[in-house]
């Protein structure tokens, strides 16, 4: 049995995944689909050897903000939730995105200053980096990670959610990544320049 309120966010937003025999998979109500972590890394890795880390990560990153910003208010409308409440909307977008297995997000704002640290555990992105498919299909850590942050188009999004919940203008810049091995993702949210 959880806690009170622990995670009924998450039971209700990952309830709502119907698989469908002729492939209509929904989640949220939404088309989906599945696709593993490594598969996207592996893509990844072709847009960065093709186009380059700084405009593959730029493009993510302001696609990664438009769309933060534009979820973040209709999760809250969709949701009743009273956008001047912080810890609930917090909570929410906390659970959201880990039901969506983008991410468990750890928000450690300083809504004075608009300033502060988002935390991600278990970056997709990054995740994806560090794991393989072998010839057999299993999907195997490597050790020639790559030294580079993975998140960009998560700290995009990052922003995206504290511009809202700041009702300002902010970015967010990936200072550690699990891809670097470190334990988490840190996000340093910092007024707009
Ligand atoms: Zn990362």
């Amino acid at each position: 049995m959880n806690p009170p309120d622990a995670g009924s966010n998450f039971d209700k937003v990952s309830g709502t995944l119907q698989f469908d025999r002729d492939a209509a998979l929904k989640f949220i109500g939404v088309r989906a689909f599945i696709m593993s972590a490594s598969t996207i890394a592996d893509v990844m890795d072709d847009f960065y050897l093709v186009l380059g880390e700084k405009f593959v990560d730029a493009r993510l990153y302001l696609g990664g903000k438009r769309a933060g910003k534009r979820t973040a208010a209709a999760l809250a409308s969709a949701n009743k939730i009273d956008i001047a409440d912080k810890t609930a909307l917090e909570k929410f977008y906390a659970d959201f995105y880990a039901a969506l297995g983008w991410g468990k997000l750890d928000f450690e704002l300083d809504y004075a200053n608009h300033a502060g640290a988002v935390i991600a555990h278990n970056s997709f992105l990054a995740q994806g980096a560090l794991a393989k498919f072998t010839a057999r299909g299993a999907a195997t850590k490597i050790q020639d990670a790559k030294l580079q942050p993975r998140c960009a188009m998560l700290a995009g999004y990052i922003a995206g959610l504290v511009s809202f919940l700041f009702d300002a203008e902010v970015d967010a810049r990936e200072s550690a990544c699990i891809a670097q091995n470190h334990p988490a993702c840190r996000f340093e949210i910092s007024r707009r320049l």
